[in-house]
């Protein structure tokens, strides 16, 4: 079979139509969006793009089908998601294809997020059937306190197109083991990888109404009134800073419980004792994982400086090796940005920078051509007042600035309104707890240069976010805490 045979048989495989209720059915009026191939800026194939009124039905099914839904047993809860991750490993190598073609990382990365995306069924299978209350002698000795945990209800689930199949299972998991229903919302550059899961998720059992997929060109159109809707308990957003602030007033018409995973400004800390080639590997993952388009992607390297340019010109070298080009061809390391207002976007903070005396040891360009490809980049010297210093970059820049102390070191990384996520190297244990403690991020990667892991808890502070996914936390965020005064007099 040729590869462009292969490519078709696998985009034409994924159902196109919303699913809700259990049904897979035109937008109403028939209208449809067109998914691109950022690796060539040509379509791949339409979807249907949902109105308001669908949004609106997949809302009331989701709302039809809570009650039934919350009595089935947790134990076969869980058995529809592990039959979910089982089903989704079978699948990773057609998967892996469909979310290159619509996202343009390389595909050992999609695999990698496929494997990823399916350790959220298995963890959250277990977790289904870990979830208690408790009982205690209240204080004063007189009475009982009991509590328990109920799924909050029926839940909002919106998801963005850099990790397309992750972002949803991270949600839909703890939601399935809650016993939540959901509308799911992907990003309208990536719906394939979600359409697919849907249609997963309906081959192993999961009753029609649960979950409901609306994929739509019109996102804030299509679910304002769903949030807005008192039929809605809980809204989980993973996205930019920027929507989810517009997210949270909205959410706040009807007090909905928020999950809030937002953007990042990840420091990368180097100190002078690190072990520097451990560190420059660590530095390449953290950057260049899903090319640099991750909200965990290291944005600032602050380098101790007896070794800064020791590191720029290691880190450089590593970076002007690895291939970049169309995501499907094996040897490639690095595909094209998601569409060409990124692209730009990175271009702009890397011409920002050069203006303002930095230096490109390697890159700091676009490639030319088809596609929205920007080269592997190395910025050294990079003064404070250098916008990609403060913004999300999200794209294959790697800017340097030295520092001379760890005092200085910590007031750099907390000197961004984000924290979700760093990253130290130091073979100093006292130093790194100290370094660690003085961190204002919700995630610390200490000697490595990747922190997701579906068992433990991902999220930030400040600007980065509300609440934790995954881990013990994740399926808390999809329940509610009753308390039981009980009278023993
Ligand atoms: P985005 O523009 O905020 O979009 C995220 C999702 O929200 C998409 O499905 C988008 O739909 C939808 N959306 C946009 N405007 C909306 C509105 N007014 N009402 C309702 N939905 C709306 O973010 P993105 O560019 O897709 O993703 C990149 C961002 O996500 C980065 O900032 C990154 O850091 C962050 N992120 C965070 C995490 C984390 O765990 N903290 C993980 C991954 C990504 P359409 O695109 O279809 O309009």
């Amino acid at each position: 079979m040729s590869t462009v045979t292969r490519e078709q048989t696998v985009v034409d495989s994924v159902e196109k139509r919303l699913y809700i209720g259990g049904e897979w059915r035109d937008a109403r009026g028939g209208g449809t969006l067109e998914v691109e191939d950022p690796a060539t800026a040509e379509p791949l194939c339409e979807v249907a793009d949902g109105t308001p009124e669908d949004a609106l039905d997949a809302l009331a099914a989701a709302h039809e089908t809570q009650r039934e839904w919350a009595a089935v047993p947790p134990i076969e809860r869980g058995e529809i998601l592990r039959r979910a991750f089982e089903k989704i490993m079978q699948r990773q190598e057609e998967l892996a294809l469909l979310m290159t073609l619509e996202m343009g990382k390389p595909l050992a990365e999609s695999r990698a997020e496929i494997a990823y995306a399916a350790e959220f069924f298995r963890w959250f299978s277990g977790e289904a059937t870990r979830i208690e209350g408790y009982y205690k002698v209240a204080g004063n000795g007189a009475g009982r306190v009991l509590t328990m945990k109920q799924p909050v209800g029926p839940s909002i689930l919106i998801t963005p197109w850099n990790f397309p199949m992750a972002m949803g299972t991270r949600k839909i998991g703890p939601a399935v083991a809650a016993g939540c229903t959901m509308v799911v919302k992907p990003a309208k550059q990536t719906p394939l990888s979600m359409l697919a899961l849907a249609q997963i998720l309906e081959e192993s059992g999961l009753p029609g109404g649960v979950l409901n997929v609306i994929t739509s060109s019109s996102s804030g159109a299509v679910m304002e009134p769903l949030i807005k809707d008192p039929r809605a308990r809980k809204l989980s957003f993973t996205g930019s800073t920027e929507v989810g602030r517009v997210l949270i007033a909205q959410a706040a018409d009807q007090v909905l419980k928020v999950s809030m995973e937002l953007g990042g400004n990840a420091p990368f800390l180097i100190f002078e004792d690190a072990d520097l080639d451990a560190a420059v590997e660590g530095a390449l993952l953290a950057k260049m994982r899903n090319i640099g388009e991750a909200c965990t992607s290291a944005n600032r390297f602050h380098v101790a400086g007896a070794v800064a340019d020791e590191f720029a010109e290691k880190l450089a070298r590593r970076m002007g090796e690895l291939k970049v080009g169309r995501g499907t061809e094996e040897d490639v390391k690095v595909g094209p940005l998601i569409d060409d207002s990124q692209r730009s976007k990175v271009d702009e903070l890397v011409r920002d920078a050069l203006s303002k005396g930095a230096t490109a040891v390697v890159g700091g360009e676009r490639l030319d051509g088809a596609g929205y490809f920007y080269k592997p980049t190395v910025l050294a010297g990079v003064p404070d007042d250098a916008r990609v210093l403060r913004e999300e970059i999200f794209g294959p820049v790697a800017p340097i600035t030295a520092f001379e102390s760890e005092e200085e070191a910590v007031a750099r990384a907390n000197d961004t309104e984000y924290g979700l996520v760093a990253y130290v190297y130091t073979r100093d244990f006292k130093r790194a707890m100290r370094v660690i403690e003085g961190l204002e991020t919700g995630m610390v990667g200490l000697n490595q240069g990747m922190v997701s892991n579906a068992g433990a808890p991902f999220g930030g502070v400040k600007q980065s976010g509300i609440g934790r996914e995954g881990g013990h936390e994740g399926v808390e965020e999809f329940l509610e805490t009753k308390y039981v005064a009980v009278n023993m007099d």
